[in-house]
């Protein structure tokens, strides 16, 4: 895109994550994905006068670990705020969220793109609770509370974001830490993670911001970069004409690729915010803080460095690792029985992660435990089996959920390391295919393989690929 080099973007992200408590966020209702609609309801998620709401402590506790793992600063006083507005699924006529004294504040993450590193302001977390949802027909429109009162958090980025691609590591590592601390699931088609943007654009170099828009509607990852690349490209259309950018917000259609607009943006006074005068004030002491923070796990980027400095792993390949935390103690507790991490992680790159895409299941739902894996693994290391019929192993363990010590007795796999054997049968390869010998030694070099390959096949991929190697060269060179 041209214009990329005229203007530069201005991006800032909201996430809204719903945090994986028990129960919901001031009432005892259970905070649970797809019950049947307004099954999990009470008098308080309801908005019913006299009501009062009681704060979810594991709430809390969540969001703090959230801000600790972001490096925000903590409140230790901070309150809760009404967010005045109407719309069917609030039945109380506003939502209980924080204004100006969130839990946390001035944190930040780092990101890679493109083998460079960039920190991501992280501007406030702040604690509040869902609204219910609006289910639209054709002819009418139903209304679902069980979703009012879910704890979320809003994670709201400083505008340091300048190109789709950083918006898309951005929230790539947002997950990743969310799902680390496990505090939420991270489905953005069940709508625990939620993402808005605000984007704005100016010429390089210009202090000064232009009048940005808010996008919404994007359930993927991907959807959020497609939609960022369409609102900058048109931004910059009518920059380039002259022509003033509304301050608005835009419904992003996926299936179309392009976005409408929704309404006019309300500005914050619209909201009438003032001080929850049903919740006292939340005093955060600093030993409680301190508890927390014990409770964290070891965090994505501190993983990262360890396995680069203790496995000597190429970065490609611990960023795969440790994507996701369970993955990462899937190698670990392989490599305590295997003890070869490069070998290892070649494998659960090539094998294991592409069983996962094509199932479209996380390393928690594999058949294959590390244990099982491990045993796989030590028949290629210490040369039981070939690589080669390894992966046919790996693939039969996976249909029959056969041991690959059983499978390899029961198909007589072990693999021929007898020399005397192998040479045996490749005088007779090369008896029966003179011309391609005749070709390989007048300099088709090439037809090396062919050779291998005639081996393989008249051994069912079970001769020693080394001492194949040998043999063939011995006798054709
Ligand atoms: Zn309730």
């Amino acid at each position: 895109m041209d214009l990329l080099e005229k203007y530069e973007p201005i991006i800032g992200l909201e996430v809204h994550a719903q945090l994986l408590t028990e129960s919901k966020i001031f009432c005892n209702c259970r905070n649970l994905y797809g019950a049947p609609p307004n099954t999990l309801t009470c008098p308080i998620c309801l908005g019913m006068p006299g009501t009062l709401p009681v704060l979810n402590r594991k709430a809390v506790e969540f969001a703090l670990k959230m801000g600790l793992a972001t490096n925000c600063q903590i409140a230790s006083y901070t309150r809760f705020a009404r967010k005045n507005y109407f719309y069917p699924d609030l039945p109380k006529g506003y939502q209980i969220s924080q204004y100006d004294e969130p839990l946390c504040q001035h944190g930040r993450i780092k990101i890679r793109v493109n083998d460079t590193e960039k920190y991501i302001g992280i501007t406030r977390i702040h604690l509040e609770e869902d609204a219910g949802k609006s289910i639209h027909g054709s002819e009418d429109t139903l209304i679902d509370f069980n979703r009012c009162g879910v704890p979320l958090i809003e994670i709201v980025s400083e505008p340091d974001i300048h190109s789709p691609t950083e918006a898309y590591a951005y929230l790539t590592k947002l997950k990743q830490i969310l799902e680390y601390l496990e505090i939420c699931d991270c489905n953005m088609e069940e709508g625990s993670l939620r993402c808005d943007a605000n984007i704005s654009l100016r010429l390089k170099g210009q202090q000064k911001f232009g009048v940005k828009t808010e996008m919404k509607n994007m359930n993927s990852f991907r959807g959020v970069e497609r939609a960022l690349y369409f609102e900058i490209e048109r931004q910059a259309r009518l920059l380039e004409q002259g022509q003033p950018i509304l301050k608005q917000t835009l419904l992003w259609d996926e299936d179309k690729g392009e976005a409408r607009p929704m309404r006019t943006k309300e500005e914050s006074d619209d909201y009438r915010y003032f001080p929850e005068p049903d919740l006292v004030p939340l005093v955060i002491d600093s030993e409680w803080i301190d508890q927390i923070r014990a409770t964290l796990p070891e965090l994505p980027d501190a993983k990262y460095e360890r396995f680069i400095k203790q496995y000597a792993l190429r970065a490609y390949e611990v960023n795969l690792l440790t994507s996701e935390r369970a993955l990462a103690d899937y190698f670990e507790e392989v490599n305590k029985l295997v003890s070869n991490p490069i070998f290892i992680s070649k494998w659960i790159v090539s094998e294991i992660l592409r069983v996962l895409s094509q199932e479209k299941i996380s390393i928690s739902n594999f058949k294959i435990k590390p244990a099982q894996f491990a045993e796989l693994l030590n028949l290629i290391t210490n040369e039981t089996i070939t690589p080669n019929v390894g992966k046919e192993v790996f693939d039969k363990m996976l249909t029959s959920g056969e041991s690959a010590t059983s499978i390899v007795n029961r198909e007589q796999l072990v693999q021929v390391r007898d020399d005397a054997k192998i040479e045996e049968l490749i005088l007779t390869i090369l008896s029966e295919n003179p011309e391609e010998v005749n070709r390989y030694k007048s300099g088709k070099k090439n037809l090396f393989g062919f050779f291998m390959g005639q081996v393989m096949k008249k051994t069912q991929g079970k001769a020693n690929p080394e001492a194949t190697m040998r043999l063939l060269k011995k006798h054709l060179d």
